[in-house]
């Protein structure tokens, strides 16, 4: 196959994870095909999705993992972390209690992952700001402590997400070249 893959420098890995309904398959898909949909359902038989950019004049393949609703606790097996250099760590911010279970995501994230991985905290649906449940201080606290990148997105109207994603491949991109 050495033809086809010839122009890709680097194929990184992420995963994205989080409880159910705080949007990661809207985030992928909005990253991924600029698309969004109200009534999403779980992607069945798709494990993963690609985007190829430029970073620093190379060529990069992100390899997105969406859990495809296996968010129950401990369901996530270890093959959805392995080789993973990124992740999304996501929480719906107008559900307290999908934040108050990244603490737990993240142990689980660290427990299976390379010690090395690029963590970006994402506190999704920020178009609902009437309906705010985390403030953005509990959240930036917890990442700072945790040292995580930390965004607010929305899979809905596209803020941050593009950045999101670019600023954890960039910085993967800076650990590996
Ligand atoms: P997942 O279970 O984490 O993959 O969550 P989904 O991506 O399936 O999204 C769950 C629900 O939240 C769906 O009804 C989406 O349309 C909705 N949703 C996802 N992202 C956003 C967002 O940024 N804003 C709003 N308002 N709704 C969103
Ligand atoms: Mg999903």
């Amino acid at each position: 196959y050495g033809d086809f893959n010839q122009k890709i420098d680097y194929v990184f890995k992420v995963v994205l994870i989080g409880d159910s309904a705080v949007g990661k398959s809207q985030l992928l898909a909005r990253f991924a095909r600029n698309e969004f949909s109200v009534d999403s359902k779980a992607t069945i038989g798709v494990e993963f999705q690609t985007k190829t950019l430029v970073i620093d004049q190379k060529i990069v393949k992100a390899q997105i993992w969406d859990t495809a609703g296996q968010e129950r606790y401990r369901a996530v097996t270890s093959a959805y972390y392995r080789g993973a250099v990124g992740a999304m760590l996501v929480y719906d911010m107008t559900k307290r209690q999908s934040f108050d279970h990244i603490a737990r995501w993240l142990d689980e994230l660290r427990g299976h992952a390379d010690k090395n991985i690029v963590i970006m905290l994402i506190g999704n649906k920020c178009d609902l700001a009437s309906l705010r449940a985390v403030p953005i201080e509990d959240a930036k606290e917890f990442a700072e402590r945790e040292n995580l990148f930390f965004m607010e997105t929305s899979a809905l109207d596209s803020t941050n997400v593009e950045t999101a994603f670019l600023t954890v491949l960039t910085e993967i991109y800076r650990t590996v070249s």
